[in-house]
């Protein structure tokens, strides 16, 4: 990839961009041998505000405290100092779903289970995102029968479907890092791209 100096992006610092204008165009001057100015244009970091927001939401989102089965067993694991997932910006785990963006369906929805997950996930404020977590919440898993949801994305958007019976703490902690880099890429959260189901 060509390395981007900061003329192209508009800035034309005689100070800065001394090889081609002003008076140091000769090379550089004192000052900008002290100052580095090569190595400044390498560090400065040119963003837009819309990307400095998504970066910042993908570094700190907040999952609700949710579990239904034993996919929850796994999930309470990714907080303990083996997985760690602090070092993602996701361990503050919210009692209370106003304060959470991220919803973890760890384990099956049965039906009388519906009407209070979908409340919790009603109770987030925007933006939110949902991870589908193992087999159970994605599809029903072994539970073919009626008193089981065949998938939570009939009653809500999910974001991320993370496969397994139970998945791994590991798979989760993927799946979160996935979840983060659509984020960081400005895709837009499941709900704003295919609606929410009724
Ligand atoms: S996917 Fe497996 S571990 Fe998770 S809730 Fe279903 S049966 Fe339990």
């Amino acid at each position: 990839m060509s390395r981007r100096r900061l003329a192209d992006y508009g800035l034309n610092s005689e100070r800065l961009l001394w090889p081609t204008s002003g008076p140091s165009a000769k090379g550089p001057g004192v000052f900008e041998r002290e100052l580095g100015t090569e190595e400044l244009q390498d560090r400065l970091m040119l963003t837009t505000l819309e990307k400095a927001v998504a970066w910042s939401q993908g570094n700190s989102m907040w999952p609700d405290t949710f579990g239904l089965a034993c996919c929850a067993i796994e999930m309470m694991s990714i907080v303990s100092s083996r997985y760690d997932i602090a070092r993602f910006g996701a361990e503050v785990f919210r009692s209370s779903p106003r304060q959470a963006d991220l919803l973890i369906v760890s384990g099956r929805v049965a039906h009388k289970m519906s009407a209070p997950l979908r409340q919790i996930y009603d109770q987030m404020l925007e933006p939110k995102w949902v991870i589908a977590m193992g087999a159970c919440a994605s599809s029903g898993g072994m539970f073919n029968n009626y008193t089981v949801l065949q998938g939570v994305d009939k009653i809500v958007a999910v974001d991320v479907h993370v496969p397994g019976c139970p998945p791994r703490p590991e798979a989760l902690v993927e799946g979160i890092v996935r979840l983060q880099e659509k984020i960081k890429a400005g895709v837009p959260p499941a709900y704003d791209i295919r609606g929410v189901a009724s």
